[in-house]
Formats: C-alpha cells, sequence, structure tokens
C-alpha cells in the first residue's frame, strides 16, 4: 500500500486557521489602493517565456535559474510567472490601456520561483503588486512610496525601515558598473562563487550579496550615488523634497540595487530585522525602460511589490487573527426537525444576509450537538426536536450568558434574531 500524496516542496497550505490574517492583509491593502484611486488587473499566471526573458534579462537569478519554464502540450515554452510587472505591461500593451493615458494599476496573486525554500522564501509567493504608467515626475514617486506606507502604517507595522536609492540613468548605471567590475576584479579572491559569476555579466548584483563575509568587501565598493547623471540626480533630490515635506522617515542605501534588470532611478525597499535575513517586505522602484523594452512605446513606470507570506509572518508575531465566529448555531434532533429546520434556516437567511448562521449536520444527540454549538462560538443555539417541529416553534437558547431560554414562533424568529443580534437589516430587504 501506498501513503498519501504530498505537497510540493516550497508550495506551502494556507490553513484555516491563518486564512482570517490573509483576508484581514488583503481588506487593509485593497481599501488603501481603492483610496489613491488605483484600479485593479487580473492577469494570467502562465505567460511565454520570452516575456520574462526579455523583460526581466537573461543574466539575473529569476531567468538563469529560478524560472519554472515548461513546454505546453503543443511544444510552446511557457513560464509560471515569476513575477507580475512583465505581465502587466505585457496585458497593458495589449489592450491598448496606455495610449495617451495614465494608468495607476494593481495586481495581486501566486508567484512562482525556483529558489531554496527557508524562513521567508517559498516556491509558490504571493504578492501584491503596484505598477504606475505614464508620469516621469518625482511627484508619482512619492505618491507611491507614500501609498507603501500607508499600507504598512494601516496594516500597523512599526518595525519596518525604508531604504531609498537612485540607480541613475542606464548610461550613467554603464558607467558606474565599469567602476564596478574594476574594484571587485581587484578583490577576486574575496568573492564568493556566485560573486564571481555575477561579476561579468551582473556586478550590480553583487552589492545584493546576502553572505554575511562579502559585507566589509561591498562596503568599500564605489557608490553608484557618486556616479548619477545631473537629471537623475534632480529627480532623486526632488523625490527627497517630497518625502521630507510628507513627514515620511527613510534611509538612503547606496547599496540598494534590485535584483531584476528594468530598473533606472529611483528604488526603494522596506525592511525589518525580524525575519531574518529575508527582511524585506515591500520592494520597488522607477523602470522607465520596460515599456519600449517589450514592444511599446517609451512610458515612464514606477512600481512595487509586497510579499504577503512575510507581512503575514510580521503580523502573526502581533496578535492572531481568527474568523468571524457564528451568530447563531442550529442544533436538529430528530428525522421531523430537520425536515422543518433546513427550510426554516433558508428564510432566515433571506431575511438577514449579515447573519451566519450554522446549521448542524449529521445528526447526533443534543449533548453532541451543543458540544458542536459551544466549540463554534455561536452566541445563540436555536433548538428544534420534535416537541418544536410539531408546534412550529424554536427554542432560542442564550451560550455566552445565563439568560432563560424562550421559545419563539419560528414566524417571529426573523425579528428577534434581528434584535438579539443587532444586527441592522431593514426588515423585508
Ligand atoms: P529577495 O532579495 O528577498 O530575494 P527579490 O529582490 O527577489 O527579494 P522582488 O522580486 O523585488 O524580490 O519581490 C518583491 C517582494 O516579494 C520581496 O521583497 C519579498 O517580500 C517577496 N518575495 C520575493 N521572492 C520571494 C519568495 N521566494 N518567497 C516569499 N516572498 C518572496
Ligand atoms: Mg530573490
Amino acid at each position: 500500500m501506498s501513503g498519501s500524496v504530498q505537497s510540493i516542496r516550497g508550495f506551502a497550505d494556507i490553513l484555516p486557521s491563518r486564512t482570517p490574517l490573509w483576508r484581514r492583509l488583503e481588506r487593509i491593502v485593497r481599501e488603501t489602493l481603492d483610496g489613491y484611486g488605483y484600479d485593479e488587473i487580473r492577469l494570467p499566471v502562465v505567460e511565454r517565456t520570452e516575456l520574462f526573458r526579455r523583460s526581466i534579462g537573461e543574466v539575473t537569478d529569476i531567468v538563469e535559474k529560478e524560472m519554472y519554464t515548461f513546454e505546453d502540450r503543443s511544444g510552446e515554452s511557457i513560464t509560471l510567472r515569476p513575477e507580475g510587472t512583465a505581465g502587466c505591461v505585457r496585458a497593458c500593451l495589449e489592450h491598448g490601456l496606455l495610449h495617451n493615458a495614465q494608468a495607476r494599476l494593481w495586481y495581486a496573486g501566486p508567484m512562482f520561483r525556483y529558489e531554496r525554500p527557508q524562513k521567508g522564501r517559498f516556491r509558490q509567493f504571493h504578492q501584491i503588486g503596484v505598477e504606475v504608467f505614464g508620469m516621469a515626475g518625482p511627484d508619482i514617486d512619492a505618491e507611491v512610496i507614500l501609498l507603501s506606507a500607508r499600507i504598512l502604517r494601516r496594516l500597523g507595522l512599526e518595525d519596518v525601515r525604508l531604504q531609498l536609492n537612485s540607480l541613475g540613468s542606464n548610461a550613467a548605471r554603464a558607467a558606474y558598473r565599469q567602476h564596478l567590475v574594476t574594484y571587485f576584479q581587484a578583490h577576486f579572491d574575496a568573492l564568493d562563487e556566485d560573486s564571481r559569476r555575477r561579476l561579468q555579466g551582473n556586478p550590480l548584483r553583487i552589492l545584493d550579496s546576502k553572505n554575511p563575509d562579502m559585507q566589509a568587501l561591498i562596503e568599500g565598493a564605489p557608490r553608484l550615488l557618486d556616479h548619477l547623471d545631473e537629471e537623475s540626480r534632480d529627480h532623486f533630490d526632488e523625490l527627497r523634497r517630497l518625502l521630507d515635506a510628507a513627514g515620511l522617515d527613510y534611509d538612503i542605501n547606496p547599496r540598494l540595487v534590485r535584483g531584476l534588470d528594468y530598473y533606472s532611478r529611483t528604488v526603494f525597499e522596506w525592511i525589518t530585522d525580524r525575519l531574518g535575513a529575508q527582511g524585506t517586505v515591500l520592494a520597488g522602484g522607477r523602470y522607465d525602460g520596460l515599456v519600449e523594452q517589450l514592444g511599446g512605446r517609451a512610458t515612464p513606470a514606477v512600481g512595487f511589490a509586497m510579499g504577503l507570506e512575510r507581512l503575514v509572518a510580521l503580523l502573526e508575531e502581533r496578535e492572531p487573527a481568527v474568523a468571524a465566529a457564528p451568530h447563531a448555531y442550529m442544533v436538529l434532533v430528530g428525522g421531523p426537525a430537520i425536515a422543518v429546520g433546513l427550510p426554516l434556516a433558508e428564510r432566515l437567511r433571506d431575511a438577514l444576509p449579515s447573519l451566519r448562521l450554522l446549521v448542524n449536520g449529521g445528526g447526533g444527540s443534543f449533548k453532541s450537538q451543543f458540544k458542536r454549538a459551544d466549540r463554534s462560538g455561536a452566541r445563540l443555539a436555536l433548538v428544534i426536536a420534535e416537541d418544536e417541529a410539531a408546534a412550529g416553534t424554536v427554542v432560542v437558547k442564550d451560550l455566552r450568558s445565563d439568560a432563560e431560554q424562550v421559545a419563539v414562533a419560528q414566524a417571529d424568529l426573523p425579528a428577534r434574531l434581528r434584535e438579539l443580534l443587532a444586527l441592522n437589516e431593514i426588515p423585508g430587504e
């Protein structure tokens, strides 16, 4: 005999005990995005592999070794999306959303990367991302950053810090890259294996190394901020003024780079030290070149993505969230009671749409049904046995107080529940 089938490494189940926290997180993020006038876009989970090769960049970790790439049955190469920006740009171009228009968009959903699973790092993980198109100035960088700050604040997360950097123009970055290669080549012996590999293809990524042994060397590297072109410097200075004026605190981190190729100018991350090495909960920046790179007209763009697993982990430390308990549990003892109770439950739901009503299933004695009722957290038990079924009544018992139980006519039950539970529905609505 073979055992039960297990899940795939790095693909986690989110169990009912934790979904309330996820729902709270998602609701707060959604409400905040609504408040800033951002529109939701829903995107497919798979795209043509070419889309990611062309956008994220051939020599990035993601494209080199983290993508879930398959041939479908017709032999086409498709990839489970490792991030949301490329697909979002693809959809905008395909549907003409950027024609002479600004767009403020957001998306949510699972992303897939073949990484080594560990705390805060999974192979399927979830992001909510924001992308803004058609605005070149630092004012929109500031808006996006302030939006991210508000989301984290509304979530009650105080232990996160904003880090800010500018990658400059593509030309400035190319020149800087040369300085960096020269520096690291002079210290080749001190480089770890990953960094040696990155030295040729993507030397900026060395700055993002999480290896503690590399930190001293990285500290000594030339700083991108000292090599900015004038326009990028002005852009960055103005962004800082706007954030200062809004009273938002940040640290300048001249080593901050992003793992994807398409960023230019502003980059930022919100970081916590409560999650070990996986401390970035939200990351983003400006990517003015990407739309054109994917075949559209040159369009400035800025965005970010937040990692929901990491945010949930932070929220979990603070206070557990629990699902809302039912208002009432219907106890049905005997066949006639079930025949009366199920249609009555439906009538109650018709009359009281916000009522949370759990109906006993699978029979059972009074005792066992009351035990379930109690465990459900319901405040009231609505009890029907043979006598009540015959009389057209229901016994209403408060499970959380010593109040006397009362028999109520079935027809009067909606009004009585509305009163007892302070449901504010309008009768008959
Ligand atoms: P990291 O440096 O942690 O690998 P990244 O630079 O690859 O992150 P992005 O592509 O910018 O991450 O994704 C934005 C956010 O998504 C990250 O800041 C993080 O919160 C989350 N994230 C990225 N990869 C994973 C993963 N494998 N598991 C869980 N969350 C992740
Ligand atoms: Mg990564």
